[in-house]
């Protein structure tokens, strides 16, 4: 079953301090979110709970180091495992899930590897990057100094010279065209499971954007949301990536039940699917802030190729109400935007989508003048932004409203027990 990580905390949630969840019975530290509830997870599923594992670290310097070094010996044992590996490649092949898993823990550690290559990482400073999730050259070269030095702690000249020397090994900077194109083949997708919404976007839903659904109340946006959790985890040869999903629910209307009966739509074992679906539910927008950041720290380990954001604007719309507070609001959503976009520059396989809701716009006098929360940050932000109305029945209508390289059109898809069909 997917674990669903129920994170409350009450009402005074503040950024950074540390918050109650209900389903573990602790307190939950910044920057361990999931990797505490995983744990959780674990220990409950396996039933082997240790008391001692448990306890709570009270010397954080301690804890800095215990953390590093469990990290340099994971770096070794991967090495020795890939060695092994070699050598009972035969006994492995029926065992795909130990695979995988290694293979990702040996991508993450060959990520780690290489930032402690870099000029002037010592221990204390490598510990202080992973820690803060900074724990490859691109999550380095790609994040603004400023937001480096809040979560890492570490000092502007430091961070200067790492982002220097990763954007150096990363070859960033002008590149041909040619470049970018061979970047862009290199693009998968991850099929709607309707032919003609595939086909609006291109082929599905594609990897290295932020992509948008917009729509009223009952037009599909959550219905889409789940069925691309499923669908996600096809082989590429049916529309997949092979990959899991990472859903952040922030009005509670994420059902398992959904998750299974689209499934089994697709003669998947139900099981294995919720399996792979990491699920986080944000209870404002604070939370919602501090899960994508916790969702970085993930997307290697658990193999992550899409993050579903459902919905983006609510919390703030709710939070900040009134014109006084609409400029905070909006630099708000701004950095969120932000944080999601660098994601998908980071990591060239993950796919994001995020739903929005409408809201009339009463001085447009003529076309629709029904628009998507947010204003124009959240329009500039998404890359492919695709509006849904209904249409007879179980039918409705999605219109692709701006992607760069796609022309404007419409299809038509429905939704059914089994799932998004045409
Ligand atoms: P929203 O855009 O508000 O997120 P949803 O994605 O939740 O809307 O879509 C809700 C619609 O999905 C409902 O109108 C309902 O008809 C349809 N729906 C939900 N569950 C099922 C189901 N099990 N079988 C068929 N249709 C369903
Ligand atoms: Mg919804």
């Amino acid at each position: 079953m997917a674990k669903a990580i129920e994170i409350n905390n009450g009402n005074g949630f503040e950024m950074g301090e540390p918050y109650f969840c209900t389903e573990c019975n602790r307190n939950h530290t910044k920057g361990k979110i999931y990797k505490e509830h995983l744990e959780f997870a674990r220990i409950n599923d396996s039933e082997e709970k240790d008391s001692n594992d448990k306890s709570e670290n009270i010397n954080d310097e301690n804890d800095d180091e215990a953390e590093l070094l469990k990290v340099l010996d994971d770096l070794e044992d991967d090495s020795n495992l890939n060695e092994n590996e070699e050598i009972n490649e035969e006994i492995n092949e029926n065992d795909d899930q130990i695979e995988d898993n290694s293979n990702n823990r040996s991508n993450k550690n060959e990520c780690i590897a290489q930032v402690k290559k870099l000029p002037g990482v010592g221990e204390a400073t490598l510990s202080k990057l992973i820690k803060a999730g900074f724990d490859s050259l691109e999550a380095i070269a790609y994040t603004p100094p400023k937001i480096i030095q809040d979560e890492s702690g570490l000092g502007e000249k430091t961070i200067a010279k790492l982002i220097k020397a990763s954007m150096e090994k990363l070859n960033i900077g002008f590149k041909s065209a040619e470049v970018i194109w061979e970047h862009r083949k290199n693009i998968s997708r991850i099929t709607t499971s309707s032919q003609e919404l595939d086909n609006l976007l291109g082929g599905g839903i594609e990897t290295g954007s932020l992509i948008e659904f917009f729509g009223e109340f009952r037009t599909g946006k959550t219905q889409i949301a789940h069925q691309l959790c499923v669908n996600v985890q096809l082989p590429k040869e049916l529309g997949g990536l092979e990959g899991n999903a990472l859903y952040i629910d922030t009005e509670g209307t994420f059902r398992p039940e959904r998750i299974i009966q689209m499934a089994e739509g697709l003669n998947l074992d139900h099981e294995t699917i919720l399996k792979n679906i990491v699920f986080g539910r944000a209870y404002n927008s604070d939370h919602q802030i501090l899960l994508v950041k916790e969702a970085a720290n993930l997307i290697k380990e658990k193999n992550i190729k899409l993050i579903i954001i459902d919905s983006l604007i609510g919390h703030f719309r709710s939070e900040y109400i009134g014109r006084g507070t609409l400029a905070n609001r909006q630099q708000l959503i701004n950095t969120h935007l932000h944080d999601l976009l660098r994601l998908c520059d980071i990591y060239t396989d993950l796919a994001v989508v995020v739903t929005n809701q409408v809201s009339a716009k009463p001085d447009v006098f003529y076309g629709n003048p029904i628009t998507a929360t947010g204003g124009n940050i959240v329009a500039h932000g998404s890359t492919i932004r695709v509006y849904l109305r209904k249409g007879k029945g179980e039918q409705r209508v999605a219109k692709l409203v701006d992607a760069p390289h796609l022309p404007e059109g419409e299809g038509i898809f429905s939704i059914t027990e089994e799932g998004i069909k045409d």
